[in-house]
């Protein structure tokens, strides 16, 4: 009787595919991976049930190729939670799993890692595999006499019980010579803080199983030190840690820190600025190590003895990802921990409304640390400069002006906040009238002085800059508002004195952090300017004044999480200033003043303005007291894009509990040539909004006509 393999692969198609499995090929564990022929080409897939028979047709069922025994196996509980994702988010299985791979390890090309040694570990030395396993317990002694090089492996056709091995921690691959750790110089842990205590006390004993705890400390409490406590404790217990941070954060220096605290502890690092070597390398040492440190992405890879999840910044916009398996990594976390019985912690001093409302309503457990660790840094004071009585030039005040002379006259440093990188949002004719805007977007190119050009910063379109007006050919065209660069030349016009340094995408490259965080501290730099790229992490002792310009577009957006977003980003800022001994300062530029956002802003109180806002929420029945996805359609016209979402609509099933909203097009209508369009589905029941898009999605395959693209977002963050 012939074999038959369940296999995913990485197509839009939700469902799996059968194989026959040549019996050559030997027994093949679930999350393999193989090679087999689709269509005329051949694909990488995850290999999943054995069965016994098939609705295909036996003639017409082809053969696996081959397994890829370069490779482990994805874990069963990496195939629980690609399951759960695809439930959860309504997306294939298949593309879920491959998704999970480091993209190196995504095609059959053999991985030839620069680790060419199996070596035996610590645990493998005393391990004793099970009996009936005889390949590997061989394989296993011979590694106790000495290392095996891959291509030996590879000639005995040992990969598989090599990856098994490694899977079970008894061996590793290494670059030979393994020489002895040349461990950095290590650091002890400072006294914990009578709040640390606290919070530790009531963190330790929950460590044993599943559990969300929030830590909600204001900046600077030392909830990184908490951290550190609490692998600690889980490495001692010979389990592993994943920390998940967000995108643009400091990793190579939080690396090194984790690497002073627990020197001889294995430390892998995962993160889109490494290389896809270096990402698959890390990615396959990360199963035999004890702590994992990594952007969204890592919340996917296979941790055996994981116990313990955290998850930094948790309100960072980052862990969503969006595109293409639309996920947020920390309710991914959480349902690991969960689906793993793993405790899973959250850290954040402005947490986003969804986990504090959780956290209030006693479903987390909320630890809160409302001082700063180092008892002399207070928090700063926070001064409005009223724009409606006071005149700006140039996008600054006489204030702001002399706010940062003082700071420079006594030697310390500035941070200048505008979240529009670029010389200026447009290019403006003042004859007529015409604004710059991108052909393919209904957006302004935004004008690059540096690089002469005007890019469009949603679809990626760039031209030089025109010699005279497109439209008119009026040759005066003038900068409109102001970006970041220009605010850059506008500073050193006025302080010639002062060393600047702009940060933002344009200027940062992952690795140019280190490099910028020791000019900081080293007092190269006076007064740095930059996007929201700045609210993140630093710890900069002699950054005394923060100044805030033009926040005022997120007061009154018609995106309901804009003042949510703002005040986080604000009181991020603000904790950027006066980290030391050194009182800081604050200065925000706003045409209203008497924003309620700003009241709880001055009295650095999150909770109060967290109540305030879910309060509205709850009137107008938004998250997290009701759960939504949005259905986005892409078309060549908007007419199309709305008649597509119209027919879904038709055939959405009646389902309690559940509301469809009209179709709308989206607030940027069009990027790069489609015309967008959306449909919101709400609910205040998360599973009967679950079981409505379970009814519903399958019947959008066929709405005729097709459209350029549609897609699900559940639980979306931006519209
Ligand atoms: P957070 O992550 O809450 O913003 P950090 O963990 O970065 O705060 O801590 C802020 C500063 O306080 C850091 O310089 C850190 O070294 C210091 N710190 C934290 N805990 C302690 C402690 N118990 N004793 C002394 N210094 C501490
Ligand atoms: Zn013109
Ligand atoms: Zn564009």
């Amino acid at each position: 009787m012939p074999s038959i393999l369940q296999v995913a692969l990485d197509t839009p198609l939700y469902r799996l595919f059968d194989y026959r499995l040549p019996a050559q090929l030997g027994p093949v564990q679930p999350g393999s991976l193989v090679e087999v022929p689709f269509g005329r080409t051949l694909q990488i897939g995850v290999a999943l049930e054995r069965q016994h028979d098939s609705a295909i047709v036996a003639g017409k069922l082809r053969d696996v190729i081959r397994v890829l025994d370069d490779r482990p196996a994805l874990s069963p509980d990496i195939l629980r939670l690609a399951q759960f994702c695809a439930d959860y988010y309504h997306y294939p299985l298949g593309a879920i799993l491959l998704a999970t791979l480091p993209p190196r390890l995504r095609n059959a090309t053999p991985f030839a890692a620069d680790t060419p040694w199996l070596v035996v570990t610590e645990a493998g030395q005393a391990a004793e595999p099970p009996t009936r396993a005889r390949a590997q317990r061989a394989l296993l002694d011979a590694l106790r006499a000495a290392p095996l090089a891959r291509a030996t492996l590879r000639e005995q056709k040992q990969g598989r019980h090599a990856a098994a091995l490694v899977a079970a921690g008894w061996a590793e691959w290494l670059r030979l010579p393994p020489v002895v750790d040349h461990a950095p110089p290590t650091q002890a842990a400072p006294a914990a803080t009578a709040e640390q205590q606290a919070a530790l006390d009531r963190l330790l004993p929950a460590l044993g199983q599943f559990g969300v705890h929030l830590i909600h400390g204001v900046t600077g409490s030392g909830k990184t030190e908490l951290y550190l406590r609490l692998i600690d404790a889980v490495l001692a217990a010979g389990r592993q840690a994943l920390v998940l941070i967000p995108e643009i954060a400091l990793t190579p220096q939080l690396e090194q820190h984790f690497r002073r605290r627990f020197p001889g502890r294995r430390i892998a690092a995962l993160h889109s600025g490494l290389s896809e070597t270096a990402r698959a390398e890390n990615w396959l040492a990360a199963p035999t190590g004890d702590i994992l440190l990594g952007t969204r992405l890592s919340v996917f890879t296979p941790l055996p003895r994981l116990g313990l999840i955290v998850v930094d910044e948790e309100h960072d916009a980052s862990f969503k990802q969006q595109d293409g398996l639309r996920y947020s990594a920390r309710d991914v976390a959480i349902a690991r921990g969960k689906q793993s019985n793993v405790p899973v912690v959250l850290g954040s001093a402005t947490p986003s409304l969804e986990t504090y409302a959780q956290a209030v309503n006693g479903r987390y457990q909320l630890v809160e640390l409302k001082q700063r660790a180092i008892s002399q840094a207070q928090l700063p004071d926070i001064e409005l400069v009223d724009l409606k009585h006071i005149p700006v030039d140039n996008g600054l005040t006489r204030p702001a002006l002399q706010a940062l002379t003082d700071t420079l006259a006594r030697g310390e440093q500035s941070l200048v906040f505008l979240n529009r990188r670029g010389y200026a949002p447009a290019l403006y004719c003042p004859s007529c009238a015409w604004v710059s805007p991108c052909p393919r977007c209904s957006a302004r190119l935004v004008l690059h002085r540096t690089s002469h050009r005007l890019k469009c910063h949603h679809c990626g379109f760039e031209t030089r800059i025109p010699p005279e007006c497109p439209s008119c050919g009026n040759p005066d065209l003038k900068a409109l508002g102001q970006g970041t660069q220009r605010l850059e030349e506008t500073l050193a016009a006025f302080l010639p004195a002062a060393r600047i340094r702009r940060i933002d995408r344009d200027t940062m490259r992952p690795r140019a952090w280190a490099e910028l965080g020791e000019a900081v501290h080293s007092g190269e730099i006076d007064i740095l300017v930059g996007t929201q790229m700045l609210a993140k992490g630093h710890d900069f002792p002699n950054m005394t004044l923060a100044l805030i310009l033009d926040t005022d577009g997120a007061l009154y957006s018609p995106d309901f999480r804009a003042t949510e977003r703002l005040f986080a980003q604000l009181m991020q800022v603000a904790g950027r200033a006066g980290r030391a001994d050194k009182p800081g300062r604050v200065l925000i530029q706003t045409a209203f003043p008497d924003h309620p956002l700003f009241r709880y802003l001055q009295r650095h109180d999150y909770a109060g303005y967290a109540h305030t806002l879910l309060a509205e929420r709850k009137q107008l029945d938004l998250p997290p007291f009701t759960r939504q996805v949005l259905l986005r359609a892409e078309a060549t016209t908007m007419d199309a894009a709305l008649a597509f979402l119209q027919h879904a609509a038709a055939r959405a099933p009646d389902t309690a509990g559940v509301s469809v909203f009209g179709a709308t097009p989206a607030p940027m209508a069009r990027v790069a040539n489609l015309e967008r369009a959306q449909l919101l589905i709400q609910s205040a029941q998360r599973l009967a909004l679950q079981a409505f898009v379970r009814d519903w999605r399958p019947q959008l395959d066929s709405i005729k006509p097709r459209i350029a693209r549609w897609s699900l977002d559940v639980d979306p963050l931006v519209f």
